[in-house]
């Protein structure tokens, strides 16, 4: 028998499965005895390729939430699915490529050490992992670069290599927290086109942090922004740019119209009190 989309609805679902489904997750710290809220009732979905971006003050969960999908934190409360499956903390370990906010690299080891460290965790002997790595050097921008040391690189150079780590594992749904916070805006405006450009080609699902309005609205498909803790959803900015995205956009009405929209979400359009919430210090 032919299977075709109408007849075969088991199969039709199976492929519209989101990439990613959080529903209604809420997460707490127990801190000195106390019971810390640091998410609740989070809801969202990432489909297969979408690039989605994630802005809310310093503290509102973000990293938290990371911790909690990629496996490495329990939520409290709540689900998340990968593909349409639903699983326990323990056994999403290994699903994501994850790359943690100050993701470092082991100063005694190489570029290349470095970059195949993921390959080798999952249990690739060392040297086919290095050669994988190896492959990869030229389209990240590292070629000759590979027996360096962390120390000898810029920081630009280092978030490159700390991002191959997390994307040679090859997995559909790419966690990024705050991948370029650490650098000037010069090197952050060259990642953030160097990182489009690989996405455009890799197609993975992104979830990436970011305390940057602009970086998340040039580089998603949309915005999903938290309150203040305990981090809840407080508005979802679709991105309605064309893709390939050109710097240029930046300077457009529509850019302007969702930059607007976001800093209002985030309380950064009314006045704030000196050092009270809503001050850019605290957007992190
Ligand atoms: P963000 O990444 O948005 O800045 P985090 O997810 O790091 O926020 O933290 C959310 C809240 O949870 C913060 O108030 C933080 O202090 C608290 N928190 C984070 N990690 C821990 C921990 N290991 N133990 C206790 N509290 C924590
Ligand atoms: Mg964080």
């Amino acid at each position: 028998m032919l299977l075709t989309e109408s007849t075969s609805p088991a199969l039709l679902s199976t492929r519209q499965a989101p990439r990613l489904a959080v529903t209604d997750l809420s997460a707490t710290y127990l801190e000195g005895g106390e019971v810390l809220r640091a998410l609740e009732a989070i809801s969202f979905e990432i489909a297969d390729g979408e690039f989605v971006a994630l802005i809310g003050p310093s503290g509102s969960g973000k990293s938290t939430l990371l911790d909690i999908i990629s496996g490495l934190f329990p939520q409290s409360e709540g689900e998340v699915q990968l593909a349409g499956s639903s699983y326990a903390t323990e056994d999403r370990l290994g699903h994501t490529a994850y790359m943690r906010q100050r993701d470092l690299l082991l100063p005694w080891r190489t570029a290349l050490d470095n970059a195949a460290l993921a390959l080798e965790v999952q249990g690739e002997p060392k040297r086919s992992a290095r050669r994988t790595a190896a492959a990869r050097f030229p389209e990240f921008g590292l070629a000759g670069f590979e027996d360096a040391y962390p120390a000898q690189l810029s920081g630009g150079m280092r978030q490159r290599i700390a991002f191959l780590r997390s994307v040679l594992t090859n997995r559909p749904l790419l966690l990024l927290d705050e991948p370029f916070g650490a650098l000037d805006a010069l090197n952050r405006v060259a990642l953030q086109a160097w990182l489009l450009d690989l996405w455009e080609r890799q197609r993975q699902a992104v979830l990436l942090v970011t305390h940057d309005v602009d970086e998340a609205i040039f580089l998603a498909d949309r915005v999903i922004v938290l309150s203040a803790r305990p981090g809840r959803i407080v508005h979802t900015e679709t991105v309605a740019l064309p893709r390939p995205r050109a710097r240029a956009m930046v300077t457009g009405d529509a850019f302007l119209g969702h930059r607007t929209h976001l800093l209002d979400a985030l309380g950064l359009l009314r006045a704030p009190g000196p050092g009270g919430p809503g001050g850019p210090e605290n957007l992190q």
